[in-house]
């Protein structure tokens, strides 16, 4: 039996990968959960039918997501992450030693059981005694916060369901609140390519920069992700992503990553000129 995963990435792109077996379908209150045992990919994470994780090349995604932040904040010690319930984000963060706490934040506990249970190698760090789990809407937790964090990261899914409140002018201005005065704010920022994602993209960084005075969009290639090109975005109260990174620090750390490097941090700032355009017209 042939036996595919499609997802439609435009009304009229599709992506398909071939499936072995279907482990898990499960409706919890927020979402359809499942987990399928692919063959390209291995286990793949889906989440109401949009591909969250594969363990082929989750890597990308949650380097990215981590170090850039992490290398230009070398001491930062509390940290909130928002969703992120597979815990790919969780396990970056655990390999720093400087860090004390981390707060994170998913609204839907079965997504995190199931990752435990089927995606060990993300899920393996959640346990860390410095990782407090809270299931909670990000968007409330946020609200309650002031001046606590270093860094936050929202690794959250797209603008609709259970993450379109993260998308939001109000969720970006607590997050302002809820930084110290030196804190950073890195977010799941979308794609630049397919039309519907370009502007989902360019009304975060609008959002965005209407809340923080340094507001940059970085990029990665992932080859599971609607067209292959995602963006994370960078905010903060002062802190510049490229001018304030600190490369040698970063490196004496002799962390092991797959993807990131203190060069590619630098380049994953200079956008092609379409993202640009697409991102000065916000
Ligand atoms: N890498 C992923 C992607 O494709 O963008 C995101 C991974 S992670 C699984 C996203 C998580 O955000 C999900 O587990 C989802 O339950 C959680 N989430 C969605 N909305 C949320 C909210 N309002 N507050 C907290 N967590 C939320």
């Amino acid at each position: 039996m042939d036996l595919w995963y499609t997802e439609p990435h435009t009304k009229n792109v599709r992506f398909s990968i071939a499936i072995d077996r279907h482990l898990v379908t499960e409706q919890s209150y927020y979402q359809r959960i499942d987990v399928f045992q692919s063959v390209e990919f291995g286990k793949i994470l889906t989440l109401d039918g949009y591909l969250m994780v594969t363990e082929k090349d989750e890597f990308i995604y949650h380097e990215m997501i981590t170090h850039v932040a992490m290398a230009t904040k070398l001491d930062a010690k509390n940290i909130l992450v928002i969703g992120a319930g597979d815990g790919g984000t969780i396990r970056e963060l655990t390999k720093y030693d400087t860090i004390e706490n981390i707060d994170m934040v998913e609204i839907d506990e079965r997504v995190v059981e199931i990752c435990r249970q089927y995606l060990p190698q993300t899920a393996s760090k959640l346990d860390d005694p410095r990782v407090h789990i809270y299931f909670e809407d990000g968007l409330r937790y946020v609200r309650k916060k002031q001046n606590e964090y270093d860094i936050i990261i929202v690794d959250s899914t797209d603008p609709f369901g259970p993450g379109e409140d993260l998308f939001t002018r109000e969720f970006y201005g607590n997050c302002f609140k809820a930084l110290k005065d030196d804190g950073i704010l890195i977010n799941q920022h979308e794609s630049p390519y397919y039309e519907e994602d370009a502007k989902a993209s360019k009304r975060t960084h609008r959002l965005i920069s209407s809340v923080f005075p340094v507001s940059k969009v970085y990029q990665f290639h992932i080859p599971t992700y609607p067209s292959g090109h995602w963006l994370f975005g960078y905010a903060s109260k002062g802190i510049d992503p490229v001018k304030d990174c600190d490369a040698d620090g970063w490196n004496a750390l002799g962390l092991s990553t797959k993807y990131y490097n203190t060069e590619l941090h630098k380049g994953a700032f200079a956008l092609p000129n379409y993202v640009k355009e697409l991102l000065d017209n916000a």
